[in-house]
């Protein structure tokens, strides 16, 4: 839905903003929310970033906004006692008029405004090491100064990356064969059951607590992240997602996403790895801030995390496909076994290269 000048001027008018509104326009290449970017006249006033939220994905924007003002808050108080400048290298939530952390407009939509942070460079991509680098710094900044937060996060995606959960789903789907595919996939099927055990043998780590619960941030794209004019990293945005669980989700998505050679429906599977130089640039940033945090057994299952990650993308997708495509958006009628395969072309090269990765992981946990 596209709204009218006059209908986000009405809508802004539901917040407490300093400075007159000038402008207000559709703004950056966020692919989830509708994002504007608010004008106020004049120097001395802030400019705003107002959000459309997506409650077809997000089913509890209250909490989400509940989260992210916990969230912000401790961010902030670390940026203080470091010198920083809270405002602009952590989020500032803008309350509405009735003290909320968002507005609800007449017809049940959700907004959310923010203050902008100006002056600052963003990466569409990590394309050379360099990149990944300060993407893996950003992260691991982020999830350094959320390490002792206290207290869990309300679970606003519930099952996302909870392994037991998926195979259920996946036990469920299977035995029911609803269009009638599975009888086709019985080598795709053994790619899944072939590793169950080994991934709930991880998971169950998790579940008892052995592999600590924390904050974690789950879109990780270089593009979330704010870095200033010289390049460094000023401020993780798009907190949408943040959650309690295992910081290795994070890292291990980011080196699914970050280092694949080819894309996540590639057809030709030759294009399809995990590109070295990428994880290494990666995982160095990301040490560089983390390893001052992580436990020895999170240390000890990094490298593992994108190997699992990676995994719970092949299931997803074959798993959509037998069940007749009801989660992803389809191009053609095989597009979700093109996925699985592309994901499994990926799993492989990750499986080929764990020992190369374990060991650049642990010798970024010891360079001083
Ligand atoms: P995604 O597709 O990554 O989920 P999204 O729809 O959730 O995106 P955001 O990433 O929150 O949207 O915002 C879209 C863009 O707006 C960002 O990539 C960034 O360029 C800009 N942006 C968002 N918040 C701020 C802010 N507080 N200050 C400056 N720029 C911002
Ligand atoms: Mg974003
Ligand atoms: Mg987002």
């Amino acid at each position: 839905m596209r709204y009218e000048e006059s209908e986000l001027r009405a809508i802004i008018g539901n917040f407490i903003i300093e400075g007159e509104l000038a402008k207000i326009i559709l703004y950056g290449d966020g692919l989830i929310n509708q994002t504007y970017f608010v004008e106020t006249a004049g120097e001395s006033s802030p400019d705003y970033i107002l959000q459309n939220k997506n409650t077809n994905i997000f089913k509890d924007i209250p909490g989400m906004m509940n989260n992210i003002q916990r969230v912000t808050a401790h961010l902030k108080a670390k940026v203080k006692q470091a010198g920083g400048d809270p405002e602009r290298e952590a989020m500032t939530v803008i309350e509405s008029k009735s003290g909320e952390p968002f507005y609800k407009d007449e017809q049940g939509n959700f907004w959310t405004l923010y203050l902008f942070i100006s002056d600052t460079q963003t990466y569409e991509s990590a394309d050379t090491p360099e990149d990944a680098y300060a993407g893996g710094k950003g992260i691991g900044k982020f999830q350094r100064m959320l390490a002792d937060m206290e207290g869990e996060l309300t679970d606003i995606l519930p099952g996302f990356h909870n392994m037991r959960y998926r195979f259920q789903q996946w036990d469920a789907v299977l035995a029911k064969d609803p269009v009638g595919r599975k009888k086709e996939l019985s080598a795709e099927i053994n790619w899944i059951e072939s590793r169950r055990a080994e991934m709930m043998d991880f998971w169950k780590l998790v579940e008892s607590g052995e592999i600590p619960i924390r904050v974690t941030h789950n879109d990780t794209k270089i593009n979330n992240i704010l870095f200033d004019q010289k390049g460094e990293v000023l401020c993780v945005i798009d907190l949408d997602t943040v959650l309690s669980s295992t910081v290795l989700n994070d890292f291990g998505d980011a080196i699914r996403s970050y280092t694949n050679t080819g894309l996540e429906d590639d057809p030709d599977l030759s294009k399809v790895g995990m590109d070295m130089r990428i994880f290494e640039g990666f995982t160095k940033g990301y040490l560089s801030e983390a390893r001052a945090f992580l436990t020895e057994s999170e240390k000890h299952y990094l490298a593992f995390s994108a190997k699992f990650i990676t995994y719970e993308q092949v299931l997803r997708f074959l798993m959509d496909y037998i069940d007749g495509d009801n989660y992803y958006r389809v191009n053609s009628e095989d597009h979700n076994l093109v996925r699985t395969r592309a994901q499994y072309q990926l799993l492989l090269s990750i499986e080929a290269q764990m020992d190369a990765m374990n060991a650049i992981v642990k010798e970024s946990c010891s360079t001083i």
